[in-house]
């Protein structure tokens, strides 16, 4: 299921760790702490995005990535993809009220853009671990690299050619197609064009200048190319098994 307050729409792999004790839980607007705007009771209960903590120290992933970016690229970037998603959501609710379909479009765009942007970047955390603690691919997934790519090492290629040319922003982003049962690399523009349905993302590489300049100026192909250094393998293979499980069950 799909959590709006973070990273937990594969609950029992994708928050694993220190992250799942502390994960987000969305909560209704109306109550004392959030007053919010008044919502008609025929609609779901409105919730709130929140910035998932990283699973790691902001030093944790060096040299592949510094402190002061991590922590820049988390605390300023993917924080303002929260609090920009907290306003369209509601800036939507006061549009719909109006009837003027034009706003509700407007704030619709909004939300896709921020939502998504909150989505890959809390996905983008869990993608990676400290070195020592990425673990190995399980050979379910290894099975699946194969049987997708022809190995494990054209998987690879094929992500890290998708990051680095993307034009513009964008992510490079390797996915379960519920439809075929099968692992698929994406391409994304900003954070949600392009999309394929049906596709759970599973491993997300963000390619925007903020994600790797301070550390790698123009070089955003060193950067691909070290984020293999970091990727945790394990939690990939937990969310992949979720998936097939997912797919088996829907
Ligand atoms: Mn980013």
């Amino acid at each position: 299921m799909l959590v709006a307050g973070g990273w937990c729409f594969l609950p029992a792999a994708g928050c694993g760790g220190p992250a799942a004790a502390t994960a987000p839980v969305p909560r209704a607007t109306g109550g004392a702490a959030s007053p919010g705007p008044a919502v008609n009771s025929t609609e779901p209960p409105m919730t709130e995005y929140t910035l998932p903590p990283l699973p790691y120290a902001y030093g944790a992933l060096e040299p592949f990535l510094s402190a002061r970016a991590l922590e820049l690229h988390h605390s300023k970037h993917h924080a303002a993809y929260v609090t920009g998603a907290n306003a369209a959501l509601e800036a939507l609710v006061k549009a719909r009220a109006t009837g003027d379909h034009g706003l509700v479009e407007h704030w619709s765009r909004k939300l896709a853009f921020h939502v998504s942007g909150h989505f890959l970047h809390s996905l983008f955390w869990e993608s990676m671990a400290p070195r020592g603690k990425t673990a190995a691919p399980s050979p379910a997934f290894v099975a699946a690299a194969k049987a997708s790519f022809g190995d494990l090492e054209a998987m690879k290629l094929q992500f890290a050619a998708a990051g680095r040319s993307v034009e513009g922003n964008g992510w490079a982003v390797l996915g379960f197609d519920l439809s075929r049962s099968s692992l698929l690399v994406l391409q994304l523009e900003n954070h949600q064009k392009q999309t394929t349905f049906p596709f759970i993302p599973l491993l997300a590489c963000d390619v925007w200048e903020h994600a790797y300049y301070l550390d790698y100026q123009n070089r955003r192909a060193d950067f691909v190319a070290g984020f293999w250094e970091v990727v945790a393998w394990g939690a990939l293979s937990a969310r992949y098994a979720r998936a097939v499980e997912m797919s088996r069950v829907g």
